[in-house]
């Protein structure tokens, strides 16, 4: 069958398809190579300055407008999905059914967001009218609400290509602010990538929007994405990937002489907290459904389960022994990039290496590939080997026996910021749940209670961050329609005429 997608391998900017004469080549699991164009600063500075050119219209667009443009951007992503699911399970390795439902979940978000923008609550519009009698002074009249920030500079997310990618939550909601966006993508999904850039730039010609409302620069180099935190027309940054990368362009954004917001989504172990009497009546089905979301999509999710703690017994016995024959039933399987199973396999063998640890299950996996791994510490060397604390960002799991229940406490104490934690409870276990609650509520973004905190539900009432290192921002959410106000700034606008304020503050 021949392809039915051949990139062009260019960067498209401002709606310009643009080459240049360094490339790299696409590292595909299966299917053709590609080679495409290596952006660096140059392009960043060309996609950042259309994109400021853009925001004094885009900016201004009504909510109407861009509900509609978003719409068009998931029509137009939907009218390519065959080629989307062909290059994307090629460039990623990922099943068809897998991308089939993140074009789902990525073109329902775009929607969600245009219908969340046209309710107009989350402008938070307020009114403190005036009262010129007021003593000892009179007080103004004041409105605020909720303006755009400005450009926003997005990185592709390596294990969502297109859900945390080209146009992902990042950027649906950046769009949806008012907010022009220019996409660092990720080499290891560039085709995918350059399909749905295609596809926004369908849009914008069908809508009639600024081309500067939205580029993509491809890349394989640091320059690209340091030149993209630092460039003074980036206003805010949209990150999700690993804690080293994320805290070195967080530091870079803060360093600038004008500091930006760097909303970055990085690394959790999201622990699960099996209660006594939960484990006791029904360990084995826990631990099948453990197994199960710790090796969805080869442990390659940022809710990824990595941690199970309990009360040391039989019954965790009976827990490791059903997890241990669930987990062997899982066959090895490509992970994103080699790059990321060799960060995977060096990651297992560090906690191997430990000493501390006991492997009841050892995978084998080579090369692209990886298998499940599960381990067993005590409570006492968990909580003297911060080492353990630590995400191991694929199919890797370690249980916790805890040796009372203020061991499990000092654990949870001592977990770092988390987006998920999770409890495994029966009503005989409320006493215990009740006195974890006031720790893990400091500790997480959403708390889970007998459930799996893979699939992260899109709507108004998910929160997806978390404390550092789960996010560099805990006061918002990388998911769901919250997402939008990492993109907004409050303005106040004090005894102001009626005909100079925004429009949508008209009549309030
Ligand atoms: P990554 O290494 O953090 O890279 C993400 C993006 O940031 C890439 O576009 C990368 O570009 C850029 N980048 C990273 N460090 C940079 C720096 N110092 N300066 C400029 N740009 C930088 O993540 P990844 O490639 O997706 O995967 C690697 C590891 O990240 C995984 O093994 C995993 O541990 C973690 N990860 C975590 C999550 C999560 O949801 N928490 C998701 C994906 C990955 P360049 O590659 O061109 O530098």
């Amino acid at each position: 069958m021949p392809q039915s997608f051949k990139p062009r391998g260019k960067h498209l900017i401002a709606g310009e398809w643009v080459g240049g004469e360094k490339t790299f080549a696409s590292d595909p699991v299966t299917g053709p190579t590609y080679d495409f164009a290596v952006g660096s600063a140059a392009e960043v500075d060309k996609a950042a300055k259309a994109a400021e050119e853009a925001f004094w219209t885009y900016g201004a667009t009504s909510r109407a407008d861009r509900a509609a443009f978003l719409r068009a951007i998931a029509d137009e992503i939907e009218a390519r999905a065959e080629a989307i699911t062909e290059i994307a399970t090629q460039e990623s390795g990922l099943p068809e059914a897998r991308i089939n439902g993140e074009r789902g979940r990525t073109t329902g978000q775009l929607r969600l967001f245009a219908s969340h923008i046209e309710k107009g609550d989350y402008l938070d519009r307020r009114h403190d009218p005036a009262n010129p009698d007021r003593q000892p002074a009179p007080k103004p009249d004041l409105k605020l609400m909720q303006l755009p920030i400005g450009p926003v500079g997005v990185f592709g997310a390596s294990n969502f290509p297109l859900a945390f990618s080209t146009a992902g939550g990042d950027t649906a909601s950046a769009l949806a602010a008012g907010c022009p966006v220019v996409v660092k993508g990720h080499q290891a999904h560039p085709g995918t990538g350059e399909i749905v850039a295609e596809a926004i730039e369908a849009a914008i010609r069908k809508i009639g929007q600024h081309p500067g409302v939205f580029s993509l620069v491809q890349s394989n180099i640091r320059e690209a994405g340091e030149a993209l935190v630092t460039h003074p027309l980036i206003r805010a940054i949209g990150f999700t990937g690993s804690t080293g990368g994320g805290r070195a362009l967080f530091n870079l954004a803060q360093a600038r002489p004008e500091p930006i917001p760097f909303y970055g989504e990085l690394g959790s172990i999201n622990p699960q907290f099996l209660l006594p009497a939960a484990l006791a009546a029904r360990g084995e089905k826990i631990a099948e459904g453990w197994a199960a979301s710790l090796t969805m999509g080869v442990g390659q999710f940022c809710t990824n389960p990595g941690v199970a703690i309990a009360l040391d017994g039989s019954d965790v016995e009976t827990f490791l022994d059903a997890a241990q024959i669930a987990l062997q039933k899982i066959a090895e399987q490509p992970m994103l990039t080699a790059g990321i199973a060799q960060a995977y396999r060096t990651g297992r063998d560090k906690v191997i290496g430990l000493n501390c640890v006991r492997s009841r299950l050892a995978s084998k996996a080579e090369g692209r590939h990886a298998g499940p791994d599960l381990l067993e510490t005590t409570g006492e060397e968990w909580l003297s080997n911060p080492a353990l604390h630590e995400e191991v960002f694929g199919p890797f799991g370690i249980v916790v026996r805890a040796k009372n229940e203020d061991e499990m406490r000092e654990i949870a104490r001592r977990v770092e910021g988390q987006l998920t934690c999770t409890l495994h409870m029966d009503d005989a276990d409320t006493a215990l749940a009740a006195s974890l609650m006031p720790i893990l509520q400091r500790k997480a973004g959403r708390l889970i209670a007998n459930g799996f905190p893979t699939g992260v539900e899109v709507s108004d009432a998910m929160m997806h961050g978390g404390p550092y290192p789960a996010s560099t921002n805990a006061s918002t959410t990388s998911v769901g329609t919250l997402a939008i106000r990492r993109f907004l700034r409050p303005v106040a606008y004090q005894d102001m005429p009626a005909s100079l304020l925004p429009g949508d503050l008209q009549g309030l």
